[in-house]
């Protein structure tokens, strides 16, 4: 449709402990700009001067702790001001948080074992749009701020704030998260689980699950600094069921020690050994329904090759189907019935790796490029990147693809998945 008419820059006087809350429209620019006071978006301060873009279909809130004045410019689907927010509850816990971290530093220094030199491992659980991702990026922000470097780990394979969904992955975050970068990508460490939903594999989204873990467990024990920093932990908004067991799983895996639960009071009685504390949802939280997280899905693909702000160029390369090998995790089963003894049931093994036929199936889904040598190693590798399937030539026997970066690519072997985005 025509794009409205912008509104002239408009401005908004916020008392202490108040925000505006904006939501973004998938096409019109809106920007900010702090003209008094102090704010901060989700743990990130406002730069005193100049203007922010804020990133499209974003739904955000400038929060002030002490007051202040701040101004929009450009269309937005909604703007509004509430002095209702759990940001004192937050901002307590974070204050809890971080005397957790200096007791781990100071511990570390003094020589202390591996469990005093730990600092919190923080899970967040609750439903979907309770506010989960937007609590992990302030306590991560206000941890960096301090000169922290937490670990965030995302599990939630079904938006992906780190990288595309379908990943779990860890990053360090060294300084507050930008308001329109996001989360740093210079060194996450990616395992592709390759859909947005658990239940398809839950045994490998469990296996990978552990094996970052590890890999993490590894880096913390070469390094007292982010061991005390310790990690924020965003889960899927899948909280029953089966979601539930790996939430469990989770816990146990990462070894959590603080359950931050929106909403839902779940897990007292589960883990009596964790410290449980229950945090409200702020009204501010926008819900959506499934449609809108698919295609928020199949954006953050789109991103992930042409850029939040769409300033990116992605190269499009093309390979024969004898340069690389394409493995799908799990699904099939151990050994065909015929070479089974009589009366025994095939099982299907979760983690083990079948070789895929490239068809014309994998048009416009992504596959990820594994950093592992030899194909028993994929389930146990993180991947290098994720590359888009274009168009799959049969008779000349080509792949064309999409990747952010030129050349050739790191690996030949490559992970499949269930996950597309369709170019409009
Ligand atoms: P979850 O991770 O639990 O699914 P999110 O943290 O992603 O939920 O929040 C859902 C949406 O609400 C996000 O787009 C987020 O930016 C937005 N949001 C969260 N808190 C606020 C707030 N106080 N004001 C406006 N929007 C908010």
């Amino acid at each position: 449709g025509a794009a409205a008419a912008a509104p002239p820059p408009r401005q908004y006087k916020l008392a202490p402990q108040s925000e505006l809350r904006v939501e973004v429209l998938p096409d019109s620019p809106l920007r900010v700009r702090l003209v008094a006071g102090t704010a901060e978006i989700f743990g990130t301060e406002l730069p005193p001067e100049g203007w922010v873009p804020v990133p499209p279909r974003s739904k955000i809130a400038i929060f002030t702790w002490h007051g202040a004045t701040v101004e929009l410019d450009g269309v937005s689907e909604s703007e509004y001001t509430s002095d209702e927010t759990p940001m004192v509850i937050y901002v307590n816990t974070h204050a809890i948080l971080d005397a957790r971290r200096a007791r781990a530093r100071v511990a570390a220094v003094q020589g202390g074992d591996l469990e005093a030199s730990q600092g919190p491992r923080v899970i967040v659980v609750g439903p979907t749009d309770s506010g989960k991702s937007t609590l992990c990026k302030m306590l991560l922000s206000w941890a960096a701020k301090l000169g922290w470097k937490p670990t965030y780990v995302d599990l939630d394979i079904g938006q992906g704030s780190i990288t595309i969904p379908g990943c779990i992955s860890a990053t360090p975050i060294e300084k507050p998260i930008d308001i329109v970068d996001g989360i740093p990508l210079e060194m996450p460490l990616v395992y592709f689980y390759g859909h947005p939903n658990p239940s398809i594999n839950a045994d490998a989204y469990k296996v990978l699950m552990k094996e970052l873990a590890k890999t993490l467990e590894k880096q913390f024990s070469g390094n007292a600094e982010s061991r005390a920093a310790g990690m924020v932990i965003n889960t899927m908004g899948w909280v029953e069921g089966l979601g539930y067991e790996l939430l469990l799983n989770a816990i146990d895996t990462f070894k959590a020690n603080v359950v931050l639960e929106k909403l839902w009071k779940m897990l007292k009685d589960a883990k009596p050994n964790i410290d449980v504390v229950k945090l409200h949802k702020s009204e501010g939280v926008v819900l959506r329904n499934s449609k809108y997280r698919q295609r928020t899905r199949s954006f953050r693909i789109k991103e992930y090759f042409y850029g939040i702000a769409n300033d990116l160029a992605p190269h499009s390369n093309i390979v024969n189907f004898s340069d690389v090998s394409v493995y799908r995790i799990g699904g099939g089963h151990q050994a065909p019935r015929s070479a089974l003894p009589i009366g025994a049931e095939p099982v299907a093994d979760p983690t083990r790796l079948v070789a895929v036929n490239i068809s014309t199936d994998m048009i416009h889904t992504v596959l990820a490029v594994s950093y592992a040598k030899e194909p028993d190693e994929i389930i146990s590798s993180n991947v290098a990147g994720f590359i888009h399937v274009t168009d799959v030539d049969i008779q000349r026997k080509k792949l064309t693809y999409i990747a952010p970066c030129p050349g050739d690519l790191p690996s030949r072997l490559l992970i499949a998945s269930s996950l597309t985005w369709y170019e409009a």
